[in-house]
């Protein structure tokens, strides 16, 4: 079983988000522990302090290195290979494949930062990877821990079902994924494609391919740079290329 520690201020942020849906039920088939902790519960000062002025001065408050170094240790003392991951918008940026990566691992720390920022020394000397969930700035690191931590539960072995597979989801194949319909086949006027109701599988599934590849070429081109495009993939862009000129 996977393990996930989350080193935050505010435990009660994670309450509603880990207690229901994928989340509460890969808990419950044991895929996944998941255990907040208050880092505040390690400060060794009297008044339980875990932040302090800057160094050289400056507005806003830095988080001390002592209870974060204490929480850590805390919860790795049993452990064999954390990832030890810092919340911060000068981190990497978080990909599908930094969650496929993630997945792999038996345990991993979040650490969710607040205030100004962290004491350099813990990105320094205690953590394995800093990660940011986007180019811009959140209050906390509580919704990014989040984030890492759905992206990467869901893949985890067995918590998904079949019909849920994760194998075809945007940027798992390395493409957006191609658009869905449900029933009625009209809708106010508002037609399915055809294809979708012929029942030949061959064409559906290129129907399927051709679309994931017209919407990542339409919307994400940067995704298609290393892309291994087949010959026939390289004809429909050449297709669309001719339409937009
Ligand atoms: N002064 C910091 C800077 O410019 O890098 C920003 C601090 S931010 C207000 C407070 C905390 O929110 C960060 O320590 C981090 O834990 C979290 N945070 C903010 N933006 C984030 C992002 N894009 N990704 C991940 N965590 C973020």
């Amino acid at each position: 079983m996977m393990r996930i520690d989350i080193l935050t201020l505010f435990p009660n942020m994670f309450t509603g988000v880990f207690n229901e849906s994928i989340l509460k039920k890969a808990q419950e088939k044991k895929a996944v522990s998941l255990n907040v902790i208050n880092f505040r519960d390690f400060a060794d000062n009297k008044h339980k302090t875990v932040d302090d002025y800057p160094y050289g001065g400056g507005a806003g408050m830095v988080l001390k290195p002592q209870p974060i170094f204490d929480a850590v240790a805390h919860v790795t003392k049993d452990s064999e290979r954390p990832r030890i991951i810092l919340l911060c918008p000068q981190g990497e940026r978080y990909t599908q494949k930094k969650a496929e990566e993630l997945a792999k691992e038996d345990h991993l720390v979040l650490i969710c930062g607040h205030y100004e920022g962290y004491d350099e020394r813990i990105r320094e000397y205690l953590v394995t990877d800093e990660i940011s969930i986007g180019d811009y700035v959140l209050t906390g690191g509580e919704l990014g821990a989040m984030v890492i931590v759905d992206s990467v539960v869901r893949l985890l072995p067995g918590v998904l079902g079949n019909e849920a597979s994760p194998v075809h989801d945007s940027f798992s194949s390395g493409l957006l994924e191609h658009p869905h319909y449900t029933r009625p086949a009209d809708f106010r006027g508002m037609k399915v494609p055809d294809v979708l109701l012929s029942g030949n599988h061959r064409l559906i599934e290129e129907w399927r391919e051709k679309q994931s590849l017209k919407r990542t070429f339409l919307r994400r081109p940067d995704l298609l740079e290393n892309y291994p495009l087949t010959e026939k993939q390289k004809r429909w862009i050449e297709e669309w290329k001719k339409e937009e000129q």
